[in-house]
């Protein structure tokens, strides 16, 4: 059996760990362990692709605000094609959702109020005696997350990492400072000082695997629906998303619309897949909103957003078992937040300043769920 040493061994191709080892790769040898024969297979690949300031737990939103430089200007050759395109958000209010608006606009940032009749100039599919507020984040983007995700694992390579796709991890040893990590090839093992746990919504599986306690990790199934909004022209209309994110569309391909019911159904993780229950939910809230005709669905799509117990990632070491670092619990702003992220882990693993990103360490830090009372193995 051959035995490949790296100074760091990152368990998880999705956007993660194609970030993270991007970052690590300037200054360490990296191997990127996917246990998939392609990457991007699970939520990455499943996503729908929005960078919304105004979204998620207050550490993902001062990552997001710190992805954004890079998103909008990226490192020459990074990708051939521009990361991002100008997306407005638009959220809306029904009646009894007015408090809820009113604390978003007081609290978010770069928001502004906008008129049911700026709303309805929008998005002209808007029933009238559905919305009664709204409120407009002007400067969001849709994201190309293949050309983000490939660009990273593009970045790594350049910088020396090694990408083993069909190489899922099955086995961890420690010994002498060093892991040694078994993967489903027979013939071949990883040596590293340093693992990063990047496994998405099979975080606390690989943790087990290391010895580590759990943090309580929960995947959740959100699903995505494709439809034909014509005679409706979408291509210009904002993201409309319900204020209590129980439903959003994104117009899709110039002249499609993407719709979610934004389920959250805790699930083991898998390879999850649609529920039909979930798709008729979806169309179902979308319609009270919009007048929008629905004669098929043409694709249909879920994906896992994993959660910690707290909704906050959870970035940096175990605490408890050496050379074991954490990067999972990215919910639903994984890819808003990826370039920020990846170059946090590879901060905290080089003892380098985190500058504008130390704002959110303590919200952060995987210690904050104490091995002592997490569920260990
Ligand atoms: C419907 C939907 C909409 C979303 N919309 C947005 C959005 O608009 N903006 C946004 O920022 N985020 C969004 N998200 C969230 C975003 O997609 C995730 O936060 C992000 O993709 C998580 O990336 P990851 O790398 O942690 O997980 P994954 O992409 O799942 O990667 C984890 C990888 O680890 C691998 N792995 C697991 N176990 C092993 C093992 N033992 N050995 C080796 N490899 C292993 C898996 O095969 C997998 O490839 C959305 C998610 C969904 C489902």
């Amino acid at each position: 059996m051959e035995t490949y040493r790296f100074d760091v061994v990152v368990v998880g191709a999705g956007i993660a760990g194609a970030s993270a080892a991007a970052a690590l790769a300037a200054d360490r040898r990296v191997a990127v362990l996917e246990a998939e024969a392609i990457a991007g297979y699970h939520t990455t690949g499943r996503s729908a692709a929005m960078w919304i300031q105004n979204y998620g737990p207050p550490d993902a939103r001062v990552l997001t605000r710190l992805s954004r430089a890079f998103l909008v200007n990226p490192p020459g050759g990074f990708a051939e094609q521009p990361l991002v395109s100008p997306r407005a958000i638009l959220f809306v209010a029904r009646a009894g959702q007015e408090r809820e608006l009113a604390q978003m606009l007081a609290e978010g940032e770069g928001l502004r109020e906008a008129s049911v009749a700026e709303a309805r100039a929008m998005v002209p599919a808007l029933r009238a005696d559905y919305i009664v507020a709204a409120a407009l984040e002007e400067h969001a983007f849709d994201i190309d997350v293949a050309a983000l995700h490939q660009g990273f694992l593009r970045q790594a390579r350049a910088r020396g990492a090694v990408l083993a796709l069909s190489s899922r991890v099955v086995g961890f040893r420690r010994s002498g400072g060093q892991w040694l990590i078994e993967t489903e090839t027979p013939q071949a093992r990883f040596q590293a000082p340093i693992v990063v746990n990047a496994a998405g919504a099979w975080g606390d599986v690989v943790a087990e695997m290391a010895g580590a306690a759990k943090l309580g990790l929960q995947p959740c199934r959100r699903t995505g629906v494709i439809i034909n909004p014509a005679p409706w022209h979408v291509a210009d209309w904002p993201v409309v998303h319900d204020v209590a994110h129980n439903w959003y569309v994104r117009p899709e391909a110039r002249t499609r619309l993407m719709v979610t019911p934004a389920d959250e159904t805790p699930v083991p993780p898998h390879d999850v897949q649609p529920e039909e229950y979930d798709i008729a939910l979806g169309i179902h809230r979308m319609q009270e909103a919009l007048a929008i005709n629905v004669q098929r669905v043409e694709r249909a799509w879920a994906g896992l957003r994993t959660f910690t117990p707290d909704r906050s990632f959870a970035i940096g070491w175990d605490g408890a078992v050496e050379g074991f670092f954490w990067c999972v619990g990215q919910g639903g702003c994984g890819i808003q937040t990826s370039p920020a992220a990846g170059r946090l882990v590879a901060d905290l693993i080089t003892e380098r300043d985190p500058g504008a990103a130390a704002e959110a360490l303590p919200r952060l830090d995987p210690r904050r769920f104490g091995s002592a009372n997490r569920q260990t193995v």
